[in-house]
């Protein structure tokens, strides 16, 4: 008999149960935070005209045609995503400095 592993069992459901009910509020409102963040970027993608075209597609590196900075919105609002996390990181990139570190 291993005395000692039922208070951990005991301690685990009880972190479980507790997390519950929080954890699908929390997820509720992360989700309305990552829809209104998606609107925000794409919002804020078309108002940047500082971004140059590069030739490629500025989140998956797709080749494309000149003057073209995104194969599709949804790449444009998912580089802007990207962009609004590394800055909420404190390590905002800046054109030119793509995907080195992945
Ligand atoms: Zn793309």
């Amino acid at each position: 008999m291993q005395r000692g592993a039922m208070p951990l069992l005991i301690n685990a459901m009880h972190n479980n149960i507790d997390k519950e009910a929080p954890m699908s509020d929390e997820a509720d409102v992360a989700n309305d935070n990552i829809e209104r963040n998606r609107m925000a970027a794409i919002e804020a993608c078309r108002r940047q005209p500082t971004l140059p075209a590069k030739g490629s597609c500025w989140f998956c590196e797709e080749t494309l045609p000149p003057n073209h900075k995104f194969c599709d919105s949804d790449c444009a609002s998912d580089y802007e995503l990207e962009q609004a996390a590394w800055a909420r990181a404190g390590r905002p990139r800046g054109p030119g400095d793509v995907y080195a570190e992945q």
